[in-house]
């Protein structure tokens, strides 16, 4: 069927792609997957496309098998085969050429982390729309992700689960009829713990999420809370609304998704039960709904009783700290961004204890308070810089 719209998902292996996937094979009457891409994992990556059959597959690691199997080792020449795709490009540059295909029409950017952000550009000034999962690529770089907009025509329409519930309660809304939203939190594995047990919580225990089963990067986010500040940057750019007008509130049932407050009082909720189908399918087919055979029914009794939790923010700091850079602007949400990522994985790989994720970035804050912000480049540089100096103070 011609009128199916094509769909590019980029980062197919991860927790939100392989979701995705899941999702797209249950409508394939709507959609098609046009193109897939993946960092590392080979395997998994040909095993979708013998499945849904892309016209293009990309891998951004030199991986000698395939290319071995593809004949060239270059990330320009295509190569036509049955199992791997149309065309395969090996190396950075797939992201960008799956995000701008002919044949694509939604971009799922389901990649961890900054190395999302140029193919979101790429996409939005190809007139996309773009499903972001990818909430690094708004912290890093919101107001060229707008000029993005304005050039090339595209949108973004985001599947993180709070931002999908705040668009699902606007619904079209504007935006002087919105008086804040509040963004809930599960509050992650430590939300009761004392700050002390914080401080020398390990990996194992940070990857033990009480309601969401997510990628590691993610996972500790939500540990520490910094997933919820590049959430209140994300929301600010979304829906064009002041830091003032962003609450959080802990909800560590994970079943109301975010509130809006409107202008005469009245308080909209998006419920359901935590998983990412609902948000990736609804991304793909705002502002229209379509059913879905596999969604769960609603069952308020047996989700009761539904809490609500101030935040501790004495005791996650990181939260503020995001908050903060926020609000100040330039580079700063970059190299918050950044700075995280980096102190994440120096975590994950076992050298910084888990107190002192939110003092590299408060750190590397302080240090790198002024970098130009103007372009793409000094972006980059700003991020690069972080990253160099977390490593430097806190790496092992
Ligand atoms: P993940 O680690 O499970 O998957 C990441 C994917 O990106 C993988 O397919 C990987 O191959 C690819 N990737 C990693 N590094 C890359 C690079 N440098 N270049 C290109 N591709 C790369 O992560 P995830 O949990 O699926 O999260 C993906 C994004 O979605 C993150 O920004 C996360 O914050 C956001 N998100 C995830 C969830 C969730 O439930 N998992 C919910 C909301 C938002
Ligand atoms: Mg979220």
């Amino acid at each position: 069927m011609s009128d199916r719209q094509g769909v590019a998902i980029l980062g197919s292996t991860g927790s939100i792609g392989t979701t995705a996937l899941k999702v797209l094979a249950r409508h394939r009457d709507r959609f098609r997957v046009a193109a897939l891409t993946a960092f590392s994992n080979a395997d998994l990556l040909k095993e979708q496309a013998a499945a849904f059959k892309p016209t293009f597959v990309g891998l951004v690691e030199q991986n000698g098998q395939w290319t071995a199997e593809i004949g060239h080792r270059t990330s320009d020449i295509g190569h036509r085969t049955s199992d791997i795709g149309d065309r395969t490009v090996i190396g950075r540059d797939c992201l960008i050429e799956a995000a701008t295909r002919p044949d694509v029409d939604i971009v799922l950017n389901a990649v961890v982390g900054a190395a999302g952000l140029d193919a979101t550009l790429a996409a939005l000034e190809a007139g996309k729309r773009v499903a972001l999962a990818n909430k690094e690529t708004l912290v890093m770089a919101g107001h060229l992700v707008r000029g993005a907009i304005e050039r090339g025509g595209g949108e973004i329409v985001p599947v993180d689960s709070e931002h999908s519930a705040i668009l699902q309660c606007i619904a079209g809304r504007s935006n002087d009829e919105v008086r804040r939203v509040v963004l809930t939190a599960s509050g992650g594995p430590f939300r009761d713990w004392t700050r002390e047990r914080l401080e020398r919580a390990t990996v194992e225990e940070a990857l033990r999420h009480p309601t969401w089963r997510m990628g590691k990067k993610i996972t500790v986010d939500s540990a520490t809370l910094a997933n919820k500040a590049l959430e209140v940057i994300e929301a600010h750019y979304l829906f064009d609304l002041d830091f003032t007008r962003i609450d959080i509130v802990v909800h560590p049932q994970s079943v109301v998704h975010s509130f809006v407050e409107f202008v005469d009082g009245s308080v909209l909720a998006q419920m359901g039960v935590p998983s990412m189908e609902l948000p990736v399918l609804y991304a793909l087919t705002h502002p229209r709904r379509i059913s879905d055979t596999a969604s769960v029914t609603f069952d308020p009794v047996a989700l009761s009783p539904l809490t609500f939790e101030r935040v501790r923010h004495d005791d996650f700091p990181a939260l503020l700290l995001g908050i903060e850079a926020g609000r100040a602007g330039g580079a700063a949400p970059a190299v918050f961004n950044a700075a995280n990522e980096q102190a994440v994985e120096i975590f994950l790989r076992g050298k910084m204890t888990f107190g002192e994720i939110p003092r590299a970035i408060a750190a590397a804050l302080d240090t790198l308070d002024d970098l130009p912000a103007h372009s793409r480049d000094a972006l980059q540089a700003a991020d690069a810089a972080a990253r160099a100096f977390v490593r430097e103070k806190f790496g092992c």
